[in-house]
C-alpha cells in the first residue's frame, strides 16, 4: 500500500539530530533554548520540499499541514524537547516518524489525500526548566492552569511568560492554540516505551490504553515524642511504627487493584534524632490506575489501612491532597486499528497502559480520538543517555505507525 515509505529514513535522521544537537551526555533539547530552536530549525528543513502548510501557533506549537480533499483532520503529535541528558528518542522520534509517513502519504495521493493531515511538534512537553509538563498540549486543549503557569520561574529566576516572550509567545494568549483542533478527527503519537513491559514480554511493539489517572497524597501519623531509652515499649505512641505499616499494605493495595501501582516516595521523621521516639512521621502516597473506579478504591483502602495501624498504635492520622489527575482513557476503535496495525507489521502484539503522561492525554481530554503506539525501550529506561531502542525495533514502529496512520484515515473519511 505504502509506495515509498523508508523506515531506514527516519532512523539516519534521528542520527543527524543526535549528531547535531546531543553530546556526551545526550540529548540537550531543552525547550525554549537555543539548542531546542536549532532542532526545531533543523526538522523544517527536513519537510522542504513537501507541500506544507507551517506555522506556530499561539502557544509555540509547530503544525505542518498537508492539505486533503476533506478539511477532517488526522494528527500526528510528538515533541522534540528533551530534558537535560536525556535520551535520543523521547520525543523526536514520534515526529520524525510522522515526518516520513507525510512523504509517504503525500507520494501516494499525489499532494491530495482524502483527509487532512497534521504533523504537529508540541511545545514544552518535558516541563524540564519550568517543572510542569505538557505546556504547549495543556494550553491547547484548555486545560492548562494560567494562574499556576504564570508564576512559574526557572533555576535562574526567569518566569515562563518572559521564557516565551523570547521565542515570540504572549503567555496570555497561548489558550488561542485551542482553535487547531477544530477539525481534529482523530490524534495518533507513537512514543519509546518509559518502562520495562515490551522488554520483559520481548515485543516489539504495544497498544496504549490511555494514561494512568494520579492521587497524590502526603500521610502524617501524629504521635508523642519521648525518651528513647526510658519509655517502656508499651506505652510509646510511635507515629513511625503506624507509617511503616504502610509499605508493605500499599503493596497488597497495588495487588488487588489489578493493573494499579503505588509508591511510598519520601518519609520524614520529627524530631529526627536517635535518642527519642518519633512525634511525627510524614510519607508521600502515589497511586495510579488507569480505571477511575479501580483508582478510588485504591486510595479508600490505603485511608482505611492507615486509620487501622493508628488506631492499633494510638496515634491520629491525617492526609493531604497534594495533587490529582484523572485517568484518560483512549478510543476503543483506535486501540482495535493500532492492534491491527501492530499485528500486519510483526505478529505479535500487546495492551498496555501508560504511567508516564503524555501529550495524547490533553489531546484525549479534549474530546479528539486519541491512540498512542509504544515501542520496545531497551534497559526499560528513559530521560537518559543509555535510552535506546534496537534499530530493527525503530524501522517496525514506523512502519506499524505508517499502518495506523493509513488506517485512520479510513476510519475518519466513514465517520
Ligand atoms: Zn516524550
Amino acid at each position: 500500500m505504502s509506495t515509498s515509505l523508508n523506515p531506514k529514513h527516519t532512523v539516519a535522521e534521528l542520527k543527524q539530530l543526535r549528531a547535531l544537537i546531543g553530546d556526551e551526555n545526550g540529548a540537550q533539547r531543552v525547550a525554549f533554548t537555543k539548542t531546542w530552536l536549532a532542532a526545531r530549525e533543523w526538522l523544517r528543513k527536513k519537510v522542504e520540499g513537501l507541500p506544507l502548510e507551517i506555522h506556530n501557533d499561539a502557544a509555540g506549537n509547530t503544525w505542518f499541514t498537508l492539505p486533503g480533499q476533506s478539511e477532517k483532520c488526522l494528527l500526528i503529535g510528538g515533541h522534540m524537547d528533551s530534558v537535560p541528558n536525556g535520551g535520543w528518542l523521547d520525543g523526536c522520534l514520534n515526529v520524525l516518524a510522522g515526518v516520513e509517513i507525510l512523504r509517504r502519504i503525500n507520494s501516494q495521493y499525489h499532494g491530495k489525500p482524502p483527509v487532512t493531515v497534521r504533523l504537529v511538534d508540541w511545545a514544552d512537553e518535558e516541563g524540564a526548566r519550568f517543572g510542569k509538563s505538557l505546556f504547549g498540549s495543556s494550553a491547547c486543549s484548555g486545560n492548562l492552569d494560567m494562574n499556576e503557569a504564570r508564576g512559574l520561574k526557572d533555576k535562574d529566576g526567569i518566569t515562563l511568560p518572559d521564557a516565551l516572550k523570547n521565542v515570540g509567545v504572549d503567555f496570555e494568549r497561548v489558550k488561542d492554540s485551542g482553535k487547531e483542533l477544530k477539525n481534529a478527527a482523530a490524534y495518533l503519537e507513537l512514543h519509546i516505551e518509559q518502562g520495562p513491559v515490551l522488554l520483559d514480554l520481548d515485543l516489539p511493539l504495544g497498544a496504549v490504553l490511555g494514561t494512568f489517572g494520579v492521587e497524590r497524597h502526603a500521610i502524617t501519623f501524629h504521635g508523642q515524642a519521648a525518651h528513647s531509652g526510658s519509655t517502656p515499649m508499651n506505652r510509646r505512641k510511635d507515629a513511625f511504627l503506624a507509617a511503616a505499616k504502610m509499605s508493605p499494605e500499599i503493596y497488597r493495595i497495588a495487588e488487588r487493584s489489578h493493573g494499579g501501582v503505588c509508591t511510598i516516595g519520601s518519609c520524614t521523621t520529627k524530631p529526627g534524632i536517635v535518642t527519642s521516639v518519633v512525634a511525627e512521621c510524614r510519607i508521600t502516597l502515589d497511586q495510579r490506575h488507569l480505571d477511575t473506579a479501580a483508582l478510588a478504591k485504591m486510595l479508600q483502602e490505603a485511608k482505611d489501612a492507615s486509620e487501622k495501624f493508628a488506631k492499633e498504635g494510638n496515634v491520629k492520622v491525617s492526609w493531604e491532597r497534594l495533587w490529582q489527575i484523572a485517568p484518560r482513557p483512549f478510543n476503543d476503535e483506535l486501540i482495535a486499528l493500532c492492534d491491527e496495525a501492530i499485528r500486519e507489521t510483526c505478529g505479535k502484539v500487546h495492551r498496555l497502559p501508560s504511567g508516564p503522561l503524555h501529550d495524547a492525554a490533553e489531546v484525549a481530554a479534549a474530546g479528539v480520538p486519541t491512540v498512542m503506539m509504544f515501542v520496545q525501550s531497551l534497559h526499560g529506561i528513559s530521560h537518559n543517555k543509555i535510552e535506546d531502542t534496537k534499530e530493527e525495533h525503530l524501522e517496525l514502529c514506523v512502519t506499524a505507525f505508517d499502518k495506523l496512520a493509513e488506517k485512520a484515515m479510513k476510519w475518519i473519511q466513514q465517520k
